[in-house]
């Protein structure tokens, strides 16, 4: 038996036992006549005191010890004199009676404490070190902790938990697939699931009707930063439901994850439309914890002399509240800010309304005050607010505005790590144009169903086609998405067509879900959350790397294990790749 105990149980209550704890050495000092040894596990820290009466060899023992040895101790535990009040064990200590060494640590290459002197690139590299700390401990089990809720909602709600395989075949979802040579088939491949997308609509043939999965999904993307190319969903499908159906059940899981996790609870999500989304925020997962909508103000300001609003497709404006007494530096800075080659405005156009009731502008030349009051007016503003102005073509002058609006938030502190602001966007176009490959791509998946009352404009203009699709957002950022599914082998076929697949190719890639439909396909659909996102959300983060155990670095390496790496040739003769491996 290593433990009576664990290292954070301990309190007044035990005074007077004797125990046995088993643990790291977080930290030891000595201090004159006194030695004393902080003790880690997972569970806490416990402090070992060993004295001027502790026998000798013990004694000497116990200042050998360096930084993460292993060890096992027998002692007493003993009312503590500097008690700390921030620890669970902080009231006591343990006199050490007996101590043994369970195995020596070398010094690690960082320090194990809440703040480490250790790099990013260190820390990944012995990740196993860098998991002992207590702020990454916080985030595994806070994943732990989502898994286990978000497993409890969906089962209480008849939900089955079912596998679906990971050597499949590809299933185009916009990214490319990792590929698995088979030893076995000489000269063909495996494809790793980008998501169960059609096994999960298959089981829904099969009458499984509410069916989720905590599934892994990988996608060979370009890598961009907080990116993994393996990341994990909750997986989610149901028969014999429209879309108001998922929106309601979701909304209860989201809703029951922010209450069990978070303690809050959240009012009805609202439900924005695509467009809205994009005409209110400039962006289709808005952050909505603060107003600061767009408006456009092509209506107030062109035709007025002022040749870069006469020259521009939109005019925008948002009103930031409480900041008409940004000083010039302050207003020049988010100037050289919006020219950044990032957002790439050319310039900003700022409007003051003033406590006293009077407007001051960049533009004062042009517009005269009255004019900047409507300005002011259709933005909502009050006396002491700013308006800041971007001109230009549509989707680049609405994005910038989108990516001014958010910084202008975190700026202003507004967009606060311990508020959730969850809504639905629904609506979402069913198709985007692809200039490279000069064809439609579906916007979800081809497995998205048109909205019914769209269907017709397949045929004369695709692009104005909504989907039956929908995404919910958390703190302008995409937590899910989902949609209602094609069940029709005729409706699934045109989208096929749509999408460029002659009838060959579209029966060689998804002949089985085809035929599937052919069989009885009850109508469905699902929604797939990026659980983890949701966990460093609901962890007060936005780096994904942090809430996973073993992450992968921004360029998809795994430093510890050091993969990818080549392979032997052997190894390839076997699998019947002919490829020189470049050996670096
Ligand atoms: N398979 C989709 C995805 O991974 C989610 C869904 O449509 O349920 O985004």
């Amino acid at each position: 038996m290593y433990r009576s105990h664990t290292c954070g149980q301990l309190n007044a209550s035990f005074i007077g036992q004797e125990v046995r704890l088993s643990g790291w050495v977080q930290k030891i000092r000595n201090l004159g006549g006194m030695t004393f040894i902080d003790l880690r596990d997972r569970y806490g820290i416990t402090q070992l005191a060993f004295n001027d009466g502790t026998d000798e060899a013990l004694l000497l023992k116990a200042r050998k010890l360096g930084r993460e040895y292993v060890i096992s101790i027998i002692g007493e535990v003993l009312e503590r004199e500097n008690k700390n009040p921030k620890m669970s064990t902080g009231e006591i200590e343990i006199k050490v009676t007996k101590l043994d060494i369970l195995n020596a640590s070398l010094t690690p290459p960082f320090t194990i404490e809440e703040e480490s002197d250790g790099g990013e690139e260190l820390r990944m590299k012995y990740r196993y070190l860098d998991l002992r700390r207590e702020p990454v401990k916080k985030n595994i089990m806070l994943r732990h902790k989502v898994a286990q809720a978000a497993r409890a909602f969906l089962n209480s709600a008849d939900f089955l938990e079912i596998e679906t395989p990971y050597l499949i075949k590809s299933t185009p979802e916009g990214a490319r697939d990792f590929v698995v040579p088979s030893r076995m088939n000489e000269g063909q491949f495996y494809a790793l699931p980008q998501s169960p997308q059609t096994f999960k609509q298959l089981l829904m043939v099969s009458g499984y009707d509410r069916y989720y999965q905590i599934v892994r999904c990988f996608r060979d993307e370009d890598l961009r930063a907080d990116r993994q190319p393996e990341f994990t969903q909750i997986d989610c499908e149901m028969a014999f439901v429209e879309q108001a159906d998922i929106l309601s059940t979701f909304e209860k899981f989201v809703k029951s994850l922010l209450k069990e996790i978070k303690g809050v609870e959240v009012e009805n999500f609202p439900v924005l439309t695509y467009a809205e989304a994009m005409e209110q925020y400039g962006n289709d997962k808005p952050d909505i914890r603060f107003e600061m909508k767009l408006n456009q103000i092509n209506n107030l300001v062109q035709n007025n002399g002022f040749q870069v609003f006469d020259d521009a497709e939109t005019v925008l404006a948002i009103s930031v509240e409480n900041c008409a007494s940004y000083t010039r530096k302050q207003l020049d800075a988010i100037t050289n800010w919006v020219k950044r080659p990032q957002i790439g405005m050319n310039g900003l156009i700022w409007s003051k309304y003033n406590e006293d009731g009077s407007f001051k502008s960049s533009v004062d030349k042009f517009y005269t005050e009255e004019e900047q009051a409507l300005w002011h007016q259709q933005c909502g503003s009050k006396p002491g607010d700013l308006i800041l102005v971007l001109a230009g073509a549509e989707t680049k002058t609405r994005k910038a505005m989108s990516e001014l609006r958010l910084y202008m938030a975190e700026e202003l502190g507004l967009r606060k790590a311990d508020e959730y602001a969850p809504l639905w966007v629904v609506d979402f176009p069913l198709l985007e144009w692809d200039e490279e490959s000069g064809r439609f791509h579906a916007m979800h998946h081809p497995f998205t169903s048109p909205k019914l009352e769209d269907f017709a404009l397949l045929d004369t203009d695709p692009g104005k086609v909504r989907a039956n699709a929908y995404d919910i957002v958390l703190n302008g950022n995409e937590i899910g998405g989902g949609s209602i599914r094609i069940h029709d082998r005729a409706v699934q076929s045109r989208m096929f067509e749509v999408l460029g697949f002659s009838p060959e190719e579209a029966k060689a890639q998804f002949g089985f879900l085809m035929d599937a439909f052919e069989y009885g396909a009850p109508p469905h659909g699902g929604i797939a959350f990026g659980f983890d996102r949701l966990v460093a959300l609901l962890g007060g983060s936005e780096t994904i790397r942090d809430f996973i155990a073993f992450p992968k670095n921004n360029s998809g390496r795994d430093l510890m294990i050091n993969s990818p790496s080549p392979i032997d040739s052997e190894q390839l003769k076997e699998l019947g790749i002919a490829l020189e491996q470049k050996v670096k």
